[in-house]
């Protein structure tokens, strides 16, 4: 819950500061917009279930375009109609007192802009769903996409799967991506003004962009559903839905990775995704890095590893065997003088390449040669916790249904409909 914030707005240009508690602004689309495209008409869906996405952390200036019209408010704000620019651009910048709509000063800490549908605003993509900007103390603000869950899904699913993909596969992406973000925000959403990052640290959301007439489809079949776990005697609940691209043979248990346990994540045999995924992402090729170049991504990262001063040496202390292959889970790292420190295979990899362009998973083996230390055998795509996308597909089209890929990769859950409880 926001706090009541007492504030006092002013206006420039000679606005009208009548007490009333929206601010109405209606600027219809007088120019062409550049980046006018065929926008999928979005399905009447009735969900009261509203995702907070998080689209600039921490900015000072921004711009977002508007197609349509806007309806702001700050709860107490006078009405008056903003001077915006004949291209509806709005220009938000931020002091610690006041956060400027093109200019015009707020104090409030935090404003809403209501998109009238069919708006939609751009920021770095187009997005249907309000805008709200809020205000910390040192004069940075946060925008964050107000938007309703199914919507929101819409632009995950295209952005995390190809949306030609089989339509069992489509749903599978669906319900995991549903149960994900609810989990993430009733997890975390109440502590904190947002509940899902907008980038591969939750999921990836692209908004319109994403969007695709088999994605809105697979919405409309998985409608609400969503999956579930037993926590305590006969209860049920969502848990963390994690997924990744290609888990290289066996998908991980949660504990290995994000240090949480659930019943339907301790991993499963996966002989799918190598009949579905391109030897040129199945396998990834050796890679270096320089322990110098390694000591400074973890100082970076981790400052409390800075008493190990320089890794002289890296070794695996411990590491899920599947056999021919083996996924990476705690490496310990050796500093100056025999000082060590341990840090979960995963969280080093993504510290090395947080893109995970190069260092593609935890499946590899490691050593250190001189000054240099060595990934090989590299295999599978992703963190390798939950569903395995490409082995889903792989599922579908072997025919089975995306009820039976969720049995198979999440066994000891069960789907439920969120809106028949
Ligand atoms: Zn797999």
């Amino acid at each position: 819950m926001w706090a009541k914030i007492k504030y006092s707005v002013s206006f420039g240009h000679g606005a009208s500061c009548a007490r009333v508690f929206l601010l109405l602004l209606a600027f219809l689309c007088g120019c062409k917009d550049k980046t006018d495209r065929a926008v999928p008409v979005e399905p009447n869906i009735a969900s009261d279930e509203i995702i907070r996405v998080l689209l600039l952390d921490d900015a000072n200036k921004c711009t977002v375009i508007l197609k349509g019209a806007a309806q702001i408010s700050d709860t107490n704000s006078p009405l008056a109609i903003l001077p915006f620019e004949p291209d509806n651009s709005l220009l938000i910048t931020a002091d610690p007192n006041n956060t400027y709509i093109n200019g015009n000063p707020f104090t409030a800490k935090k404003i809403n802009l209501h998109i009238i549908l069919p708006g939609t605003f751009t920021l770095e993509n187009e997005y249907r769903g309000d805008l709200l900007i809020i205000r910390s103390d040192n004069g940075s603000f946060d925008l964050i996409n107000s938007i309703t869950l199914e919507s929101y899904l819409a632009g995950v699913v295209g952005a995390e799967m190809p949306p030609y993909w089989e339509s069992a596969a489509l749903d599978t992406q669906s319900i995991v991506a549903r149960t994900y973000c609810l989990y993430i925000k009733k997890r975390f959403g109440t502590n904190r003004h947002w509940d899902v990052r907008a980038t591969q640290s939750h999921q990836v959301y692209r908004g319109i962009l994403a969007e695709s007439v088999p994605v809105w489809q697979s919405i409309r079949r998985t409608l609400g559903t969503v999956l579930v776990c037993e926590n305590g005697k006969d209860r049920y609940d969502i848990f963390p839905a994690y997924y990744s691209s290609i888990c290289g043979g066996h998908t991980e248990d949660s504990k290995n990775v994000f240090g949480d346990s659930f019943a339907p994540l301790n991993g499963v045999e996966c002989p799918y995704c190598f009949k579905s995924a391109k030897p040129k992402f199945y396998f990834w090729p050796v890679a270096y890095y320089s322990l110098a170049e390694v000591t400074k991504k973890l100082m970076a990262r981790y400052p409390q590893l800075e008493p190990l001063e320089q890794i002289c040496d890296i070794t695996v202390t411990q590491k899920t065997d599947y056999g021919n292959f083996a996924r990476l889970t705690m490496i310990k790292l050796h500093g100056t003088d025999d000082k060590t420190d341990f840090i979960r295979g995963e969280d080093f990899r993504l510290c090395l390449d947080p893109s995970g362009t190069i260092l593609k998973s935890a499946i590899c083996e490691i050593s250190v040669d001189g000054d240099k230390l060595i990934f090989t055998s590299g295999r599978g795509f992703g963190h390798g916790v939950g569903l395995c996308q490409c082995g889903a597909e792989a599922m579908a089209r072997n025919g089975k249904t995306a009820q039976e890929i969720l049995n198979y990769y999440f066994p000891h859950s069960k789907t439920i409909n969120i809106h028949e409880q």
